[in-house]
């Protein structure tokens, strides 16, 4: 019996996809990565890199606090939202051109690159003079006027998958962005939304999806075990399992203290705390040095 494997069978019914392995001649061979710069950090290059912080930016002594401790602990850039997509159009929305100066300074002082979303395509531009790699988040990836100007812009950019997206979407959606010229693109996998109600945690993982993917295209690849999850104590063991899978990153949300968390105005329950996270950059480095990258 011939089974196809499924990376294959994607590029043959999307041939006219450039961000296609089979399109991207000098990346035929599976076992290679595009890689992207971010900052002087490389995805897809020997290094899983840890990317961590808030989940929002909500005050300058917040984001420098929670900034100075994932620099303590390893990791390699910030993370965090001035614009924030809720649910809720009541709850906190980010704090927007402040958040995004905030940042700036918390770059300036921690010497951390800077991952943020972005929300709005007339905002592209803003955001895009602050940050270091333009966020487009679950619930974008289908805005195809946002994808498409971010594609004009030659910032980096995380495309975190729609958490219920199928490959061929996702790729699709990195394909809006890499046809105006723009192909520094990570994907991010964040979990899945699951039928019924799930006490235990917000999303699924979805593992499976890292071996098509990587057959499919040589775009790097991360992990968000944080929204996926919704709780801290479940970060660190996905975060061991993501980087066991041989993905190319991790996307880890981390408060700086318990007083801290009590404060907080979005995803309370799911940031680490800096001496879990110094822990998931411990055994993501050991990972590196014994079993290697691939699995
Ligand atoms: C985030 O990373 O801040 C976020 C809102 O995640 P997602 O888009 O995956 O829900
Ligand atoms: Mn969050």
């Amino acid at each position: 019996m011939n089974i196809r494997p499924v990376g294959d069978t994607v590029s043959e019914r999307l041939p006219e996809l450039s961000v296609l392995r089979r399109c991207w001649p000098e990346y035929a061979d599976v076992g290679s990565t595009h890689q992207v710069e971010v900052a002087g950090v490389r995805f897809g290059g020997p290094r899983c890199v840890v990317v961590a912080g808030p989940c929002a930016v909500e005050s300058r002594d917040q984001a420098l606090g929670v900034g100075r401790a994932v620099c303590a602990a390893g990791g390699q850039l910030l993370r965090g939202g001035a614009y924030k997509p809720r649910t809720n159009p009541h709850s906190f929305q980010g704090l927007g051109l402040e958040g995004l100066k905030i940042l700036s300074e918390v770059r300036q002082l921690t010497g951390l690159g800077i991952v943020t979303e972005v929300l709005d395509p007339r905002l592209v531009e803003q955001v895009a003079g602050y940050a270091d790699m333009l966020q487009i988040g679950s619930r974008s990836m289908q805005n195809f006027p946002l994808l498409t100007e971010v594609g004009r812009t030659s910032v980096p950019v995380l495309l975190k998958r729609g958490w219920s997206a199928t490959l061929e979407e996702w790729l699709c959606a990195a394909e809006y962005i890499a046809k105006e010229g723009n192909r520094n693109i990570v994907l991010c996998e964040r979990g899945l939304r699951a039928s019924g109600h799930w006490s235990y945690a917000r999303s699924v993982l979805d593992l499976n999806v890292l071996e098509p993917l990587r057959r499919a295209t040589p775009l790097p690849v991360i992990v968000d075990p944080s929204h996926c999850t919704g709780r801290w104590t479940l970060v660190a063991g996905l975060s061991r399992a993501a980087v066991a899978a041989g993905v190319d990153g991790l996307l880890i949300e981390v408060v700086e203290s318990e007083s801290a968390r009590s404060q907080l105005r979005s995803d309370r329950e799911q940031g680490v705390p800096p001496q879990v996270l110094a822990e998931i950059v411990g055994a993501t480095r050991a990972a590196e040095a014994t079993v290697g990258r691939r699995p």
